[in-house]
């Protein structure tokens, strides 16, 4: 059994294809948990709806760098209520993006430590968003006390250093499709070397399709594709990655898909 641990599902970013059949694919692949993510308040309430209808769907909700000029105090408080729910299981995803910044960086970082508070004061765990900006998403965390409810750092692309300190403050590696690709030898060295207890797998789908489907539609059914690459990398057998990042998903979130 294999969890795609970060993906946007249609209704919300994800596009407008019909989600039951999208999950009958990957259940057809062995994929049979996913947590779906929100990326603004307006998308939060579908992701939410789409997580009530399905099996096995759990949700991460918060405010993306990219939109982290939508955010203020009414944001917050509609946010919080719906972190109450219990199958929201990730504060997320949050971060900063010094790649696009499509929000000034000044902004992304208010709202970034703003959900770190939120996902301490429920005691829920971050799912990560850092592009070109490791140093200060560690910094932020550091400083938020973020170790305390942990984490993960998804569509891990940093370095080795990055991987030893967010290791450090608690939190867990998540591989996208990344991993299959040829020029990402630095992300398939961490890969490679992570605890075994601290890694997981995503698609990130609609974006970031593995090899053989790059540059094509990613949806959750393909992230056996990173999965089997993470289990070459490491020596192991699909069948034991599978088991391993389920586990881990469960030992961050609390929560392990039914058969
Ligand atoms: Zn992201
Ligand atoms: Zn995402």
């Amino acid at each position: 059994m294999l969890v795609d641990a970060h993906c946007h599902l249609p209704g919300g970013t994800g596009g407008t294809e019909d989600l039951e059949a999208l999950l009958d694919r990957a259940r057809s692949a062995g994929v049979q948990g996913f947590v779906t993510v929100g990326t603004s308040l307006a998308d939060a309430h579908q992701v939410l709806a789409a997580v009530k209808a399905h099996k096995n769907l759990q949700a991460s909700l918060g405010v993306h760098p990219h939109e982290a000029k939508t955010w203020d105090s009414a944001t917050e408080q509609r946010l919080s209520i719906l972190l109450g729910d219990p199958d929201v299981r990730f504060v997320g995803e949050t971060g900063l993006d010094w790649h696009y910044d499509l929000s000034p960086r000044e902004t992304q970082e208010t709202v970034f430590r703003a959900q770190i508070r939120l996902a301490r004061r429920f005691g829920k765990p971050l799912m990560i968003h850092t592009r070109e900006a490791g140093e200060d998403t560690l910094r932020i965390l550091q400083e938020e006390g973020a170790e305390h409810v942990r984490g993960v750092i998804h569509c891990f692309s940093e370095d080795k250093a990055f991987a030893a300190r967010a290791l450090d403050l608690g939190f867990y590696l998540s591989f996208s499709g990344i991993l299959t690709f040829k020029k990402a030898q630095a992300v398939q060295e961490v890969a490679a070397w992570a605890p075994e207890d601290r890694i997981l797998v995503e698609t990130d789908s609609p974006y970031l399709a593995p090899v053989p489907f790059r540059g094509k539609a990613n949806e959750p059914a393909y992230v056996t594709y990173v999965a089997e690459r993470l289990a070459a990398l490491r020596g192991l057998s699909f069948a034991r990655v599978a088991e391993l990042t389920t586990r881990n998903l469960e030992a961050l979130c609390g929560w392990v898909p039914s058969s």
